[in-house]
């Protein structure tokens, strides 16, 4: 989507720190984190939130998960555990239309989140 930063990060247009990259998902560090470690996950294909995913992208959500539960162990973060976060629409802070999954880790996290 022409108008869409993360699609712009996927295809070069801008600048990402990359960590992970496969034909389907790209990973990368948030630009402004919120915890020690912050990555997005995302797919390459624009879908703008977890609301417009269909049939289809289940196996791209299910590495989505997958690149997730991998990273965390092999950064080490198996033992402290990890925050795995999407937020979809404009109440839960939804700044970006395109899907992705925040990872968060390296402090403890609160629940309820605010
Ligand atoms: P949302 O609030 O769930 O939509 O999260 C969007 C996230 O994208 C925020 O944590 C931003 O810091 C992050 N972000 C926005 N632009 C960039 C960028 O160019 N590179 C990396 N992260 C970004």
């Amino acid at each position: 989507m022409q108008d869409c930063i993360f699609c712009k990060i996927v295809n070069r247009e801008l600048p990402s720190d990359v960590v992970y990259e496969n034909e389907d998902i790209l990973v990368f560090k948030d630009i402004k984190p919120e915890a020690p470690v912050h990555l997005l996950l995302i797919p390459k294909k624009h879908i703008p939130s977890l609301l417009d995913l269909s049939e289809e992208d289940a196996g791209v959500i299910g590495q989505i998960q997958l690149a997730a539960s991998r990273l965390a162990r092999e950064m080490g973060l198996a033992e402290r555990g990890f925050r795995l976060v999407n937020n979809c629409g404009r109440d839960s802070g939804q700044v970006v239309m395109h899907v992705h999954y925040h990872l968060l880790a390296g402090r403890p996290f609160k629940w309820p989140p605010g």
